[in-house]
């Protein structure tokens, strides 16, 4: 069961608590993300656990996964991204000292509130491919090529070629 995520989270807080957070946010409060999307059906889901380790440093971490529908630079139809994004942050408080935290950890120095919606979009962003595509041999066939639109190995849920509904209104004429 996914509930509703806040839409702040204080990270310091919450680790100092030991909380963990589960649920999704739509694309709808993600406009940068939204941009990128060939619709507003993509679904994020969060899950996140907040501690405070034995050697009294806070960490945030869990996995951010994304369903997202992008268009492939190859072939222009739609291709769904999958996202699974694992996560781990070092939470200080302004002017907590870095000394003796991994060189190469993540760390996110917590000064006010966070938006956790940004924060996540901000993840996806990053680990969106720059040119979105298909895999080898997976896209949508070409629009000269009608037999193999046709092909049953296809991707029964990718749209048909963008000529396909071309043909269809000149056979009825
Ligand atoms: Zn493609």
């Amino acid at each position: 069961m996914f509930g509703v995520l806040p839409a702040i989270i204080d990270p310091i807080q919450l680790a100092d608590d030991g909380s963990s957070l589960e649920g999704e946010f739509s694309l709808d409060g993600m406009s940068r993300l939204r941009e990128m999307c060939r619709n507003t059906e993509g679904r994020v889901r969060v899950r996140l656990r907040f501690e405070c380790t034995a050697q009294k440093v806070r960490v945030m971490q869990g996995v951010i996964s994304a369903r997202l529908d992008l268009t492939c630079q190859r072939c222009l139809q739609a291709a769904t991204q999958e996202m699974d994004i694992a996560t781990r942050l070092l939470l200080l408080r302004p002017g907590e000292s870095r000394t003796g935290l991994p060189e190469e950890a993540d760390i996110l120095e917590v000064t006010a509130p966070v938006s956790l919606c940004a924060m996540v979009e901000d993840e996806l962003l990053l680990a969106l491919p720059m040119t979105p595509r298909h895999s080898e041999g997976e896209c949508a066939p070409a629009a000269i090529s009608v037999s193999r639109a046709r092909d049953p190995r296809a991707d029964p849920k990718a749209p048909a070629s963008p000529f396909s509904g071309l043909a269809d209104l000149k056979r009825k004429e």
